[in-house]
């Protein structure tokens, strides 16, 4: 460990270089004596040696036959083994000074499913007895020699753990206690008798321990447990793992001794200080395995105070140098403190914030390195209901954490239990929570995925029909809980004895892939806590990409402002239409059989427009706000020609069995006005809507309705104006395909506009702008930009349209196939299609680059989504707009393009 200086030199390579070689526990060990923190000697087996040893034979079925591991490699295991005697003076295998070591694994990544660590390697009935006169205390002694056999026996000769737990199981009940720490010295003898019987292979000579164990780790690289670990976690099959030899340090030497593992801030919420658990008199694994009750790191402080401050002043230094929160093993040897581990810390997303501000206030970061070190998922955690840490504790310890599965979409969600999607939508129409359990889900099952609260499932993986559905509609989803058994016939779930009936209450957790019986709290994190805040306002300083919101009404505005949106990028109008105050006077206006007709109902809707519009005004001072005309097809509005179908047929029949003429003349209006809406929806039925009659199209179709907005927008804006506000319009064409229709809009923006100026006496600079959502358009945008002042690129649309494929029907059918075999490799509507769409939108932008203070922007969901905004940025796009929930996550993932 005190060579790696001699190892940085040789090696000519980065941090990273040295982890790979010596794995991440070692080359932290190595790190940890050169900072003259209290290692205990030893010395690490490189990656190259395991790799040379297994040289091929890469499975768990033709690994190398134990004994062969190169003399080259040995020899250099007992040339270190000698210095390492050397610095303690103690010697391995000797019966009067013996050298005890622990064998530990450790690869370049933390990987569960590697070979556990054997410690007090190096003891035998002749050692032991070398020991017990040298330390006076036989007790220590054979507790030390029962656990190398325990450990010895499971780990590398691969003996069932319960053959030995029933051994010491049986010594307790015969003394009389309760836990292995008050047996006494006679009893362990004894248990290290029987445990010679039982590992009857476990050798005696210290250096053929030694050896096995080596091999033991080398060849459990390629177990199937590491195998399967590392292919989930993308980690590559060809670095091998490293072998850590360090010489013993006894925690359960007495009184003075204790063992125990720190955080050196809180894991859960960032907060400074030391948080973690120790144990006096007690070895190893003894603290993690919760065999025996741990005390709080805290009260270290009170029984050790001397040791306590050392710890503090030990992490202290661990953070400065590797410049994180660190996760420390450590041991206390007879009142001497011994470092075993440092590692950089597992946190919450609370916590991940909260660290990454106070280490750049406390100058161990640069504002930069915090803003790079918290992903935007953990930002993304904010924004979702979260299961509270009360709760979650108390589920816990009460038992109801039934099963864990896999984490693939986060947020907690709560509700009751329902085994097809039928039912699950029909109770969720009711407005009930429903959580929707199957063994797997598939296309057919989506309208109950999308009903639920959350999505549990027994099978599947990762890239499961489940987990993508999840993934893409932001639903909770726990996926492939092996351990629940789902008995769809007998509409319950089993897990081990556990029944779990349909209705029965359950809470999952998306984020960690916890599965709880029962009715949790949930509440959603504050995005004004402070940390976070200071974090995005750092992120701010760095991106270069401006970030609006999609906002329709005036409350998501004022929500988007104070996530930071930086104006407002599609207001969707049509959204203002859906009202059930408008939607009649919309349906008036539709139904208008002549242009004055329309115009009568268009004026009762204007003064609401104008007034949503004014609420975006004002919420958006000083902003821009682009507002989009109406897009969708007419017939949207209208009930559809199945629902008055049914109605017209429904009222016949009453009108057969109506008793009074009241009744008669009320059921027949009904049916008249019903009939009517049918005739307009046939005649505005279009064979392919999405290709059809909408957009500016429309808007060309039915210049009154333009006017109305156009009017509306300013308007509004005037009266904004008079109040003494700032606002920025700008009016949005959706749809275009040609110069020649926006320039056929334009006009008539520019001529209503100026009408409303001139009645006001005032006027403003405004603009006036198209959506590049079809090829064509990204095509000939340098003629759309003769037109046009801005240009926001519809992302949603355009990749439909580029694909020529409808995002709604693809989502819940073969898209997801594609996904899962691998036909596409990411699905097109989570991230821009860099090849294709990213070419169109290239040319918009190259377009738009020809004239003075053109924007571009991107109003698709794209905008929310961290690698389309790192696109967005290399690219040059002016901003990204996005739902005003995803604002936060956008303005990190842009400062990260940045970085
Ligand atoms: P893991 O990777 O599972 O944490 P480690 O190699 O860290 O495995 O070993 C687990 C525990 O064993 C350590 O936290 C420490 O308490 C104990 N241990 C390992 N090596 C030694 C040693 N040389 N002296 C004392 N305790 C040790
Ligand atoms: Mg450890
Ligand atoms: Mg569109």
């Amino acid at each position: 460990f005190d060579e790696l200086d001699t190892v940085e030199q040789t090696l000519g390579g980065t941090w990273d270089d040295v982890r790979g070689l010596l794995g991440g526990k070692g080359a932290n060990l190595a790190e940890m004596t050169r900072l003259d923190i209290p290692v205990p000697p030893g010395f690490t087996v490189t990656t190259q040696a395991c790799l040379r040893y297994l040289d091929g034979d890469n499975t768990v079925d033709q690994a190398p036959a134990p004994g062969s591991m190169p003399a080259e490699i040995w020899d250099q295991v007992l040339e270190a083994l000698r210095a390492t005697e050397h610095k303690l003076g103690k010697v391995f295998g000797d019966p009067t000074t013996p050298l005890l070591v622990s064998c530990r694994s450790g690869a370049k990544f933390s990987m569960p499913g590697m070979m556990d660590t054997v410690l007090n390697i190096g003891l035998n009935d002749d050692t032991a007895k070398g020991l017990i006169d040298r330390s006076g205390d036989e007790h220590f002694v054979y507790d030390s020699y029962r656990r190398l056999i325990q450990m010895f026996g499971t780990v590398v000769l691969g003996l069932r753990d319960e053959l030995f737990e029933n051994v010491l199981s049986a010594a307790r009940t015969t003394r009389g206690v309760a836990s292995d720490a008050e047996l006494t010295a006679a009893d362990l003898r004894g248990v290290v008798a029987r445990f010679r019987e039982i590992a009857p292979q476990f050798p005696t000579d210290p250096y053929e321990q030694l050896r096995m164990a080596i091999e033991a780790v080398f060849r459990s690289w390629n177990g199937r447990r590491a195998i399967d670990y590392r292919t989930a976690a993308g980690i590559a099959h060809d670095l091998g793992t490293a072998v850590n030899v360090q010489a013993m340090v006894f925690g359960n030497l007495g009184e003075q001794s204790a063992t125990g593992v720190a955080m050196t801030r809180s894991g859960a919420t960032g907060a400074p200080g030391l948080e973690g658990d120790f144990l006096l008199n007690a070895q190893g694994e003894d603290v993690v395995s919760g065999t025996r009750a741990t005390l709080p790191i805290q009260s270290l402080g009170k029984v050790m105070p001397r040791l306590y401050a050392e710890l503090q002043e030990m992490a202290g230094r661990l953070e400065a140098r590797y410049h994180d929160m660190q996760d420390i093993e450590f041991t206390i040897e007879d009142g001497t403190l011994w470092m075993l581990q440092t590692r950089d810390g597992k946190r919450t997303a609370t916590a991940a914030v909260r660290i990454a501000v106070d280490l750049a206030n406390e100058g161990l970061i640069t504002r930069a390195t915090a803003v790079r070190r918290v992903s935007p998922a953990q930002i993304d955690f904010f924004l979702h209901p979260q299961l509270s840490a009360v709760a979650r504790a108390t589920a816990i310890e009460e038992g109801r954490l039934v099963a864990t599965g896999l984490n693939v979409s986060p947020g907690a969600a709560v509700g009751a239990v329902v085994f097809d999607p039928d039912t699950a939508q029909r109770l969720a129409a009711d407005g009930r929570k429903i959580i929707l359990v199957r063994p797997e889900t598939k296309p057919d099952d989506v309208h109950g995925m999308l009903a639920a609260q959350g999505i549990l499932t027994t099978r599947g993986g990762r890239t499961s029909h489940a987990a993508l559905v999840a993934r893409q509609f932001g639903k909770p989803a726990v996926v492939g809980v092996s351990a629940l058994e789902v008995d769809l016939v007998g509409h319950r779930a089993l897990v081990g004895d556990l029944e779990i009936a349909e209705g029965d209450w359950v809470s999952l957790d998306g984020g960690t892939g916890q599965v709880f019986l029962g009715q949790l709290d949930t509440f959603v994190p504050d995005i004004s806590d402070s940390w976070l805040s200071t974090l995005l306002s750092w992120a701010d300083d760095y991106r270069r990409l401006g970030v609006r919101a999609n906002a329709d009404y005036p409350v998501d505005a004022q929500r988007a402002r104070a996530n930071g949106a930086e104006g407002i990028g599609l207001c969707r109008t049509e959204h203002m239409f859906f009202a059930t105050d408008r939607l009649p006077l919309m349906q008036k206006m539709i139904m208008s059989g002549s242009t004055t007709e329309r115009r009568e109902a268009l004026d009762e809707l204007q003064p609401l427009q104008r007034s949503d519009f004014l609420g975006l005004f004002r919420a958006m001072d000083g902003l821009p706000v682009i507002i989009r005309l109406v897009d969708p097809p007419l017939h949207e509005f209208l009930p559809t020609f199945e629902e008055l179908s049914h109605r017209i047929t429904d009222a016949k029949i009453r009108l057969s069995a109506a008793a009074s003429l009241d009744e008669i003349d009320g059921l027949l209006t009904r049916l008249r006005h019903d009939e009517d809406l049918l005739g307009r929806v046939e005649a505005l039925r279009e064979s392919n809507p999405m290709l059809g009659l909408r957009g500016v199209r429309l808007a060309l179709r039915y210049p009154e309705i333009l006017q109305m907005q156009v009017r509306a927008i300013f308007e509004a804006a005037c009266d904004a104006l008079e109040a003494g506000g700032d606002p920025h319009p700008e009016v949005m064409v959706p749809l275009t395909t040609d110069a020649g229709e926006l320039a056929a809009a334009r006009t008539v923006i520019d001529a209503e506009a100026a009408a409303v100026f001139a009645e006001r006496g005032v006027s403003m600079p405004y603009q006036v702008g198209t959506m590049v959502e079809t090829p064509r358009a990204a095509l000939t945008a340098p003629k759309l930009a003769a037109h046009a002042d801005f240009f926001s690129v519809g992302s949603n649309d355009l990749t439909q349209t580029t694909y020529g494929l409808s995002r709604d029907d693809a989502e819940t059918s073969f898209l997801v196939d594609y996904l899962r075999t691998g036909v596409y490799d990411h699905d097109p509507f989570t991230s821009i299609d860099p090849e294709g769409v990213g070419a169109l939108i290239d040319l918009a932008i190259d377009a738009a680059d020809l004239h003075e203070g053109f924007e571009v922007g991107v109003c698709g969901e794209h905008g929310g989504d961290p690698t389309s905004i790192g696109w967005c940025h290399e690219h040059g796009l002016t901003y990204v707009s996005c739902s005003p929930l995803r604002v936060p996550v956008a303005r990190l993932a842009a400062a990260q393009a940045a970085l």
